[in-house]
């Protein structure tokens, strides 16, 4: 298991079984991105939000 297995456990989505899309950039920075399903409460909020802002 490395560190970055550990980081991208720490982000799971709480409310759907969310796809964890871990890429390095240039500089050797990982950056994690949650695909949420279409169902997910907690993305519906999250998009609700985006659109009022
Ligand atoms: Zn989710």
């Amino acid at each position: 298991m490395t560190h970055v297995d550990d980081f991208a456990r720490a982000y799971a989505c709480p409310d759907c079984d969310a796809d964890k899309r871990l890429t390095r950039d240039a500089l050797g920075i990982w950056h994690l991105t949650l695909i949420h399903d279409d169902t997910c409460p907690w993305y519906r909020r999250y998009l609700r939000s985006e659109r009022s802002a």
